[in-house]
């Protein structure tokens, strides 16, 4: 859950970013300096006390006791470094195998090897209930919280009201903190033991408090709720979550993929969904070069780093978790940590490691060029959603090259050029 935070948050600052500079030229598309002055520290901490007293009458009507909320609210302040991350721009995305290299690290599959075998009755039993692999919640478990390791330890009120207070995560952190109250009131909980990350995601499994109201159950049947010291109410949560997200019991997430030469690289893509029974027509097989199992689903082909890396061939599962967090490169480690939790073999296929992720500024900078390239890509904002990767496929096809819309540095430096030859 704490990628889904992440995640937006990134969106909505990139957004409160275009907004406050209006949409950079790729020749200017270092941001200027920040035209108003930031209030002093001490003149926020008032503002925050004020804050924290304007908020009682929306957590009164929502049902949060008086008793509740002094017990909550009456004694945070609020925390100068969530206001520092909670600003920052984040400039530089880590490349996909970076990512992977961390989160499905040798450590962490002995990790939850271990587990796997320690906590197999417990595993069984909510497996059984909710139709989820026990590999699947050890792994979620293993990439939100290294397993239990670093859960967070902010208190959750000062996080969550210091975001509630201002910045650009306000429409987010509002709504939270009022349901971190409820989770309190309801659960009786000590103000001092709901501890959470910087963005209010808390436990085992990094539960946000609207998804805890609405979803969390009680694992170990001791009549409480409690998803930091809890195993079992933690992963019996999250296949709750998994299971209403349209977990199919018994079906695959995806697998490996080889792809023919001369493949169709604009049919890749979350967006597109063809039976296994198309893929193998058009030549796609097995990463071991069999051909694809038929199993009456529909799939996609997913390339976490274009045309150059591996290629994976993903189902409906695959999309299931990507619900419990949006991001598809945290899905993809959730579920091949899963097979290697299960003896499977790392990916077959080599990443691209020479290259680098485009930064901010590259990013804008692409857009821009297919903007005067006469692209539609909606926005300049940074972000490269599927306009810009549309944008990039057409460029990509126009040019007899692999259209799979992944940006490069090598792109960027021939599409900014014909840009420039076109406006001479
Ligand atoms: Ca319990």
């Amino acid at each position: 859950m704490r990628l889904i935070i992440l995640t937006l948050a990134y969106i909505l600052s990139m957004l409160l970013m275009v907004a406050a500079y209006g949409a950079p030229d790729a020749a200017t598309a270092a941001p200027p300096a920040i035209p108003v002055p930031a209030p002093s520290p001490a003149a926020e901490d008032q503002a925050f006390a004020q804050f924290v007293q304007d908020f009682w009458p929306t957590a009164r009507a929502a049902g949060i006791t008086a008793t509740t909320y002094d017990a909550a609210m009456g004694t945070i302040s609020r925390n100068q470094h969530i206001s520092d991350l909670n600003l920052n721009q984040p400039e530089f995305a880590k490349p996909v195998w970076d990512y992977l290299d961390t989160a499905v690290s040798a450590q962490r599959i002995a990790d939850g090897k271990a587990l796997l075998v320690g906590d197999a009755d417990m595993l069984a039993k909510i497996e059984a209930k909710y139709g989820v692999p026990r590999e699947i919640l050890i792994s979620i478990w293993g990439n939100e919280s290294d397993y239990g390791r670093s859960m967070g330890n902010y208190n959750m009120f000062q996080a969550l009201a210091t975001l509630a207070y201002g910045g650009p995560r306000t429409d987010y952190a509002r709504p939270q903190l009022i349901a971190a109250l409820k989770m309190m009131q309801q659960n009786h909980y000590a103000a001092s033991d709901m501890t959470s990350s910087w963005a209010g995601a808390f436990g085992q499994t990094q539960f946000v408090p609207t998804t805890f109201l609405n979803q969390a159950v009680d694992g170990d049947g001791d009549g409480k709720i409690d998803l930091w010291n809890s195993i079992p109410d933690a992963l019996a949560s999250t296949a709750n979550v998994i299971s209403k997200a349209g977990w199919a019991i018994g079906k695959p997430w995806g697998y490996e993929i080889a792809l023919p030469a001369g493949f169709a690289y604009d049919s890749s893509g979350l967006d597109v969904t063809y039976p296994v029974a198309a893929w193998s027509a058009r030549g796609v097989k097995t990463v071991a070069g069999a051909p694809l199992p038929a199993n009456g689903e529909e799939a996609s082909v997913y390339l976490p780093a274009g045309a150059r890396g591996p290629a994976f061939l993903v189902f409906p599962n695959f999309k299931a978790i990507l619900k419990y967090n949006n991001a598809a490169s945290y899905a993809l480690a959730v579920c091949l940590l899963a097979d290697q939790l299960k003896g499977a073999p790392s990916v077959a296929g080599a990443w691209p490691r020479d290259e680098q992720p485009l930064n901010l500024d590259e990013r804008l900078a692409l857009q821009s060029a297919l903007v005067k390239l006469g692209f539609d890509i909606g926005k300049i904002d940074g972000l490269l959603g599927n306009k810009s990767r549309a944008a990039l496929r057409n460029w990509q096809k126009t040019h007899d090259l692999p259209a799979d819309g992944y940006p490069t540095e090598d792109l960027l430096s021939r599409i900014a050029l014909e840009a420039q030859q076109k406006k001479q």
